[in-house]
């Protein structure tokens, strides 16, 4: 997987990239990061690419001939051009579905913005995918795709080790992850649950399923109308609604299972 970014701050891509699970796999070979300076392509030569908004109003905006320019460097002698994301808070909110899609292709190039954005005119020509990662408004583009780089590399295989690699993880089948533990078995008093010292794997997938369950059910009751339940499923839920288990929910967390059992 070969990423591409367009940038004002390449250092600050570079640095973050090139730490931990990202960097180990740069260093492998089994991915590449490639930077490329927008004010290089500065039309004044003088590295400035920004100027006044057109019809006024506060801040700058980054022109198009050089981020243009910059593009026409990263692309030429190519038979196809990548696809090209413009990180926006305008876009289409990242999940885990379209990191899965995007880890699909071989070539990403990531166009980060400052100021007030990018003149629309280059965005028209270039950019195929509007991306945000989530509905705040940030100073740059730059942690937006090193947050995409970051989730899409780890399912470049042989990028996460497998001990790295979960066979389980939050937002599969429409499920958050089950709570982790780790030693020692008993920490300031709290227990683990005693069902993960039992050696019963059947009994800890159980455990694990209906934690991950419950969890999405209090965190992220949205995400369940995705998820497929089965008998063992609907048993743990119908138990949970009509009290039955040691959790017990609230009544607007009732209300959204009863439902939700009801399809
Ligand atoms: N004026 C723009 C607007 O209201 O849509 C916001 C510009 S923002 C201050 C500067 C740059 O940061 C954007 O061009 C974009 O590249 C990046 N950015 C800010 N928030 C973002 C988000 N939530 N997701 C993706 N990129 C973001």
């Amino acid at each position: 997987m070969n990423f591409y970014v367009m940038t004002l701050f390449p250092e600050m891509i570079e640095n973050g990239m090139n730490t931990s699970i990202t960097g180990r796999a740069i260093a492998k070979g089994l991915l590449s990061l490639t930077t490329v300076n927008i004010r290089d392509y500065s039309v004044t030569g003088n590295g400035r690419i920004d100027d006044y908004p057109y019809g006024g109003g506060a801040g700058m905006v980054m022109q198009a001939e050089p981020v243009y320019r910059a593009y026409q460097a990263l692309v030429e002698n190519r038979k196809s051009s990548p696809r090209l994301v413009y990180l926006t808070p305008q876009g289409k909110v990242f999940d885990q579905a379209m990191a899965e899609e995007l880890a699909r292709e071989e070539d990403l190039i990531f166009l980060c913005g400052h100021y007030e954005g990018i003149d629309e005119r280059v965005l028209e020509e270039i950019a195929t995918d509007f991306v945000s990662i989530g509905d705040y408004v940030l100073t740059g583009g730059e942690l937006p795709a090193m947050v995409m780089m970051d989730s899409i590399a780890r399912m470049v295989p042989g990028v996460l080790s497998n001990q790295e690699s979960g066979q389980f993880e939050s937002f599969q089948g429409s499920l958050l992850e089950y709570p982790q533990y780790s030693r020692p078995e008993e920490w300031r008093g709290k227990k683990v649950p005693p069902v993960l010292l039992s050696g019963h794997h059947g009994n800890v997938d159980r455990w694990r399923r209906d934690q991950s369950i419950l969890r999405t059910l209090r965190n992220r009751p949205e995400l369940l109308s995705g998820a497929e339940f089965d008998k063992k499923d609907r048993k743990y839920l119908r138990a949970l609604l009509q009290d039955e288990q040691e959790e017990r929910l609230t009544e607007e967390e009732k209300g959204f299972l009863a439902k939700l059992l009801a399809f």
